[in-house]
């Protein structure tokens, strides 16, 4: 594979790190992922707004332009002959001497870039759906920054596997949050879409935004609100969002079938619609 390294392309076994870097060292680090379709990204302007997002809320500083990040972009998607997959970006603050405190504003920060081939549009997970476990929410209470600190996601989905499901759905205070890497919707048995609420507590996901405005098209209609695992037993349909599962199927909730416990007719018809306005935006 060919890596983007601070303004170089380099073939990945010379793509190296300092083992001073900040983002390895203390997870200093933000990153994005952004879905490719047949060689073109998807949502990638939602992704490099959030990605400016979380480098102001982090006093992060980058000297690239988005437009020199999206021909960045392209041009590792050139590279690698990428066709369906993602492009994952991670910014960290750089190379110094360890301190908790934030060095100089000027010290030059480290991206990196690289693709990864991953079945979007022909995905087994979507196609059968995906049972999730609930898991308690123990992550720090800054979710809306997309940084790196993922390892209470891992062990979170490390613990639903164990109990046989495919993914955790994470729960603070008797509601859920998010999925370990997705956010969570509900369908009520009244058809009405239920999603929680943007706060500080769930990452604002680029895919949520746009089928959520998807739906608003389709007259279905939204709560925007925290639901707990007992209402998305009893749900008519549940999904779950994010860049490269676009729109999941969730078929059981710590073993209860959500309906028929097979994808349901509006998830499905919402992946469907997705799809169809990726292909239609993608650059
Ligand atoms: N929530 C979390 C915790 C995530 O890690 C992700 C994406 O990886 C999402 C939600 C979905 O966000 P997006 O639709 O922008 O990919």
């Amino acid at each position: 594979r060919t890596v983007y390294i601070n303004g170089q392309y380099l073939p990945e076994a010379q793509a190296t790190v300092s083992v001073f870097d900040r983002g390895f060292l203390m997870a200093d680090a933000i990153y994005e992922v952004c879905a490719v379709l047949e060689g073109k990204l998807i949502d990638c302007q939602g992704h490099f707004t959030r990605l400016r997002r979380s480098m102001a809320e982090l006093s992060m500083n980058l000297e690239l332009s988005d437009d020199a990040l999206l021909e960045m972009h392209r041009t590792l998607i050139e590279k690698n002959a990428l066709d369906e997959g993602l492009v994952y970006l991670q910014l960290t603050r750089g190379v110094v001497d360890r301190d908790f405190a934030y060095p100089p504003e000027d010290t030059p920060p480290t991206l990196v870039a690289f693709t990864q081939d991953k079945a979007i549009v022909e995905s087994a997970l979507a196609k059968r759906g995906a049972r999730v476990a609930t898991q308690p929410d123990l992550r720090w209470h800054r979710r809306d920054i997309k940084t790196t600190q993922l390892l209470y996601p891992s062990m979170a989905k490390m613990a639903a596997k164990a109990a046989g499901a495919d993914d955790a759905w994470l729960v603070e205070e008797g509601y859920v949050t998010e999925g370990s890497s997705s956010n969570a919707f509900i369908l009520t048995q009244d058809n009405v879409l239920v999603t929680r609420e943007l706060s500080t507590d769930l990452l604002h996901g680029i895919t949520r935004a746009a089928v959520i405005s998807l739906a608003e098209d389709e007259g279905l209609a939204i709560e925007l609100r925290a639901f707990t695992p007992d209402e998305a037993k009893s749900a008519r349909e549940a999904f779950m969002t994010s860049a490269t599962s676009m729109v999941t199927s969730v078929i059981s909730v710590d073993g209860h079938l959500i309906g028929s416990g097979a994808p349901g007719p509006v998830a499905d018809k919402l992946r469907a619609h997705y799809l169809e306005h990726s292909r239609a935006h993608a650059m």
